[in-house]
C-alpha cells in the first residue's frame, strides 16, 4: 500500500499528507478548495479531479474532513466514492464526526467489500506537523493491524478502541473535556489578571500545579507565553471555534441519547454557540477568552 488517496487538505490534512509524502508514499490528493493544493506544488503528489480518479490508483483512502455531512456527501453522494471504490480497499476517516454517520458510511462500504476505520486524531496542528498525533481507532481489528505501520507515519500513539464508531465516541468525549477546559483556562487567566497577577507568572506556577492541562501547555489563550498558541497569531486556527462547537454538539447528543445530564458539556456548547453566532466561527477555539474576559 504505497499509494494513498488523501482527501481534505486543511489545517490538519495538509501536514498529515506532507508527512506521507516525506516518507515516500505516492499521494493522490483531493480537496474542494483548490487553493489548498498550493503547498503540494513542489512535491510529486498527484492532484485528482474526481472520485473516479481518486479511487483508480489506490486501495487506501484517508479523509480529513470538517464534519460528518461532508463525509456522507463524499462517500454516499450521487457521484460518491462508493460507486468507484475497489473491493478490498481500506477507507480510513480521520475527521472528528458523530459516530452514527460513521456507522452509516461503514455499513454501506462493507456491502461493497470495503473495510472502513474511524480514526480521529488528537494533538492539533503542531501534532500533525510533528507526526506525533494520538489516534483512536474503531472498526475491524485485522484491518487495523494491517494499516498500523502506515498510520505510524502520521501518528505516534495509535490505539485500537473497538467496534466501528468507537474511535469517534472517544474523540467526542475527549473534545468535550478540551472545550470545557479551554473555558476554565480562559476564566482563570482573566480572574488572576483582574487581581494584578502577571500572566507569565501565573502560567509558570499553574503549569507546574494541579490546574495544568494539555490545553494550557499547548493552546494557551494568552499571547507570547506558549510557542504553539494561536493567540500569538491573532487567533488564526489552529482548531477553529466552529469545529469545537461541532464536537460539543456531538458529545451533547450522545449524552442525551444515554440520558446523561452533561452539565458542563451543555454549558460549554452554549458559550461556544454564542461566540460562533457573533461571526467568530473561524477564529481559533482559544479565542473564547475574548468573550470570557469582558467585564459584566
Ligand atoms: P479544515 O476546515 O481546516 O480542513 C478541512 C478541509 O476539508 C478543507 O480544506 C476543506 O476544503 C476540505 N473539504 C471539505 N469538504 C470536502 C469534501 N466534500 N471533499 C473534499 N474536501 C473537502 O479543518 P481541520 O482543522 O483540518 O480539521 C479537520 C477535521 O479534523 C475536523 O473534523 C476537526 O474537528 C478534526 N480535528 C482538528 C484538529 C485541529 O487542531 N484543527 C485537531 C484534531 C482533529
Amino acid at each position: 500500500m504505497k499509494n494513498i488517496s488523501f482527501i481534505g487538505l486543511g489545517n490538519m490534512g495538509k501536514p498529515m499528507a506532507l508527512n506521507f509524502i516525506n516518507k515516500k508514499y505516492n499521494l493522490f490528493l483531493f480537496d474542494i478548495n483548490k487553493s489548498n493544493y498550493k503547498p503540494f506544488k513542489k512535491t510529486n503528489a498527484i492532484i485528482t479531479n474526481n472520485n473516479k480518479e481518486l479511487t483508480h490508483n489506490s486501495n487506501l483512502i484517508i479523509s480529513m474532513l470538517p464534519n460528518g455531512k461532508e463525509l456522507l456527501s463524499l462517500v454516499l453522494g450521487k457521484k460518491g466514492i462508493i460507486h468507484y471504490i475497489k473491493k478490498n480497499s481500506v477507507f480510513i476517516d480521520c475527521s472528528s464526526i458523530d459516530y452514527k454517520t460513521t456507522l452509516q458510511v461503514s455499513r454501506a462500504l462493507k456491502k461493497k467489500g470495503v473495510n472502513f476505520l474511524d480514526a480521529p486524531v488528537s494533538g492539533g496542528v503542531a501534532g500533525a506537523q510533528a507526526a506525533s498525533l494520538t489516534m483512536m481507532v474503531g472498526g475491524n481489528k485485522s484491518t487495523f493491524n494491517k494499516v498500523t505501520k502506515i498510520l505510524n507515519t502520521i501518528a505516534k500513539n495509535i490505539i485500537y478502541v473497538g467496534k466501528s464508531g468507537s474511535g469517534q465516541i472517544v474523540k467526542a468525549c475527549n473534545n468535550m473535556m478540551l472545550g470545557v477546559n479551554m473555558i476554565a483556562i480562559s476564566e482563570a487567566f482573566t480572574l488572576s489578571k483582574a487581581f494584578g497577577i502577571d500572566a507569565k507568572v501565573f502560567f509558570e506556577i499553574c503549569s507546574k500545579s494541579t490546574g495544568s492541562s494539555w490545553a494550557m501547555l499547548n493552546h494557551l489563550p494568552v499571547k507570547n507565553i506558549v510557542k504553539t498558541s494561536a493567540a500569538n497569531n491573532n487567533y488564526k486556527p489552529g482548531y477553529a471555534a466552529k469545529l469545537i462547537l461541532k464536537d460539543l454538539k456531538i458529545a451533547n447528543e450522545m449524552a442525551s441519547s444515554a440520558s446523561i445530564n452533561n452539565i458542563m458539556g451543555k454549558k460549554a456548547y452554549d458559550i461556544y454557540n454564542k461566540f460562533c453566532s457573533k461571526d467568530k466561527n473561524n477564529l481559533d477555539y482559544s479565542a473564547i477568552i475574548k468573550i470570557l474576559s469582558k467585564k459584566l
